[in-house]
């Protein structure tokens, strides 16, 4: 979760930062990924302003997580926002066999989705904190 929630400090969006991060079957980090516009796309400052004419074309972190890899070499994701219905629909399509997020989304149908498919849909909210090591290991503290 930590490594999700890193991922997500990269996002351009000022709205809503989610982070992803997918494991194969040996624990081994398959990548990192974030919600934001296709990779190569530049948006100008004012695209940033309107927080639901921008909703439409942003994709979503577990999207762009799913473009690193193909269907079954995936054990499990965290992400630090409970997918919403259409990403948690994807996550069954790609193979994923669990599911970790950090942040409730209550309007998301994720839950229902994955209870139907026996895929384990946990919230974690304690996990290391990467800002608190990194104060806890300074001089100054
Ligand atoms: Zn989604």
């Amino acid at each position: 979760m930590a490594l999700a929630h890193v991922a997500s400090l990269r996002s351009e969006d000022p709205f809503r930062k989610v982070g992803a991060v997918a494991f194969d079957f040996d624990n081994r980090v398959i990548g990192t990924a974030y919600n934001g516009l296709a990779p190569g796309f530049n948006a100008d400052h004012e695209f940033w302003l309107d927080r639901d004419t921008r909703r439409k074309y942003m994709l979503h972190a577990e999207v762009n997580l799913c473009s690193l890899f193909t269907r079954g070499n995936v054990k499990l994701i965290a992400c630090t926002t409970k997918p919403c219905t259409s990403c948690a629909q994807m996550l069954c399509a790609y193979g994923v066999k669990e599911i970790y997020y950090r942040d409730d989304y209550p309007a998301s149908e994720a839950d229902a989705i994955c209870q139907l498919y026996s895929i384990p849909l946990i919230q974690i909210t304690d996990y290391p904190q990467i800002i608190s090591a990194l104060e806890a290991s300074s001089p100054s503290s």
